[in-house]
């Protein structure tokens, strides 16, 4: 059987959010990196969060490029 602790609460989905932003106060910060060193299963969503984050980002870097006056020309 394993050991494992299980924590009824897992991470609020909102504080990983603002973990994985970096927005996090200090306050936070500590529950939550002691949560992901005992459940993989938060250290996974963090994983899936910053992904999730990555590709908005990438996706808003795209939306103001094409703002901008494009010099390529179409066919
Ligand atoms: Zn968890």
């Amino acid at each position: 059987m394993s050991s494992a602790r299980v924590h009824s609460v897992h991470i609020d989905e909102n504080d990983l959010e603002l973990y994985c932003l970096g927005r996090a106060t200090s306050r936070q910060l500590a529950p939550i990196e002691r949560h992901l060193m005992e459940c993989p299963l938060c250290v996974s969503r963090a994983h899936a969060a910053l992904e999730y984050i990555d590709t908005l980002r990438s996706a808003l870097k795209r939306i103001e490029e094409s703002a901008e006056p494009d010099p390529v020309q179409s066919p």
